[in-house]
């Protein structure tokens, strides 16, 4: 049950923790949204909504991390493990291009027998064969995770990945930035909330510039909801480097966490409050991926401006129970039925053009790709060529190699 908010916003003034808390959880939903459209249609006022054509490819499923809401990751040494090649990578941007795409989302899990090498050969080989291909990977807790890996410290991982080809770096693994949260959702150890703000400050400082995400619904209050906010707020007027935020709800199913998902009223409510308090930022996504096309597009009449990326591929949300598919055509469609101008973009929100299936002719897209096919688990043979620190990987890495150097393998060199 809502009661009015006891006080008006005054728009001229920045919102106060306690004066959010207050719209927060007293504010009717429609009010709320009124508000935030406001602050839309005022940063926004030429009626465009934009999305992006990319692909979401997660290169590895071994993770070490072990979140308790994840149902994507697999343990070192599973049979269900998974890592990528760099050929299958390569497919995945053929068919992003043939899309009208422009850029890879590419994050996965903490896979301790990946190497920075790694990932530097990967993004200078992509760089060559795609030079204006952007590359918009590894969140703050992959690039934690590759500077304890490499024992190098993080601006000097950063700038190891900028210089093979790294253009910009997604704001995923922010959950909730509280630690009381993190810990209980068992993702302290991978970044606590300092160390996660710290890697975009590092980030925005290279050049780069990142977004921001906040997964809600677990076990936070809604006090550490606005905390959040308000720490990538600060974050946001010290360095000026996040070109959107992006919320979404928790997907319990598969999850060792579990509970129940979040309404898509509480997602409308929290996309309107963190457009009320990120005055600073300059857009903020619609997450249809977790909340159905629907909700999707009433998220532009609650603070959104932006349908973030039309879904080729994906597998963590998916893991987790959400399977809601657009193609370019249905996302143009609800952008459009809502009465906005549908724009594409790119990371940093230049204006590519129009919709790309109005320019020639591409393929409807009625389901998502996969990393991986079922029962295709296993790594890609490019790792042999890196050292392994698990000693699973170890153990595979050297048999593989064994049977590349016998005589009688078609794989063993010939001098
Ligand atoms: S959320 Fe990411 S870091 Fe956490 S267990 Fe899943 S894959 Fe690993």
């Amino acid at each position: 049950m809502t009661t009015p908010v006891s006080r008006p916003v005054d728009p001229s003034k920045r919102l106060t923790p306690t004066a959010a808390l207050d719209l927060y959880a007293n504010a009717p939903t429609t009010e709320l949204g009124r508000l935030a459209d406001a602050v839309r249609r005022a940063k926004h006022p030429d009626g465009v909504v934009t999305y992006i054509i990319d692909r979401n490819v997660n290169y590895t499923n071994v993770c070490v991390a072990r979140c308790r809401f994840c149902a994507f990751y697999r343990e070192v040494g599973s049979n269900e493990g998974y890592t990528l090649g760099f050929d299958e990578i390569f497919r995945k941007i053929d068919e992003t291009i043939r899309v009208g795409g422009v850029q890879l989302l590419l994050q996965g899990g903490h896979n301790p027998d990946i190497p920075l090498q790694w990932y530097e050969d990967l993004f200078r080989k992509v760089k060559e064969r795609y030079p204006s291909f952007r590359l918009h990977a590894l969140s703050p807790p992959e690039v934690i995770h590759i500077s304890r890996l490499s024992r190098l410290p993080i601006p000097q991982v950063i700038a190891r990945l900028v210089a093979a080809g790294l253009d910009s770096i997604p704001g995923g693994g922010a959950e909730i930035l509280v630690d009381r949260v993190r810990q209980i959702l068992n993702c302290y150890n991978k970044a606590t909330a300092d160390e996660w703000l710290a890697v975009m400050r590092e980030a925005h400082r290279a050049g780069l510039r990142t977004t921001a995400t906040m997964m809600y619904g677990t076990v936070e209050t809604m006090e550490e909801r606005l905390e959040h906010l308000f720490r990538l707020r600060d974050l946001q007027d010290e360095t000026g480097g996040f070109t959107a935020f992006i919320t979404w709800s928790y997907q319990p199913r598969h999850t060792e966490l579990g509970g129940t998902e979040a309404t898509g009223v509480d997602y409308l409510r929290t996309l309107a409050i963190a457009r009320l308090v990120l005055d600073n930022f300059d857009n903020l996504q619609a997450s249809w991926v977790t909340q159905g096309g629907r909700v999707g597009q009433l998220s532009l009449g609650y603070g959104a401006n932006d349908m973030g990326s039309v879904m080729i591929e994906e597998n963590v949300v998916r893991a987790a129970g959400a399977e809601y598919c657009m193609d370019e055509f249905e996302v143009v469609r609800n952008i459009e039925n809502a009465g906005f101008v549908a724009k594409r973009r790119n990371m940093h929100y230049d204006i590519l053009g129009d919709p790309f299936f109005r320019e020639q002719e591409v393929p409807r897209m009625r389901e998502l790709a996969v990393a991986r096919a079922d029962g295709q688990a296993g790594e890609a043979s490019d790792l042999r060529d890196y050292d392994a620190r698990s000693a699973a990987a170890k153990r595979a890495r050297g048999d593989a190699r064994d049977v590349s150097q016998s005589p009688s393998s078609p794989l063993a060199p010939s001098h």
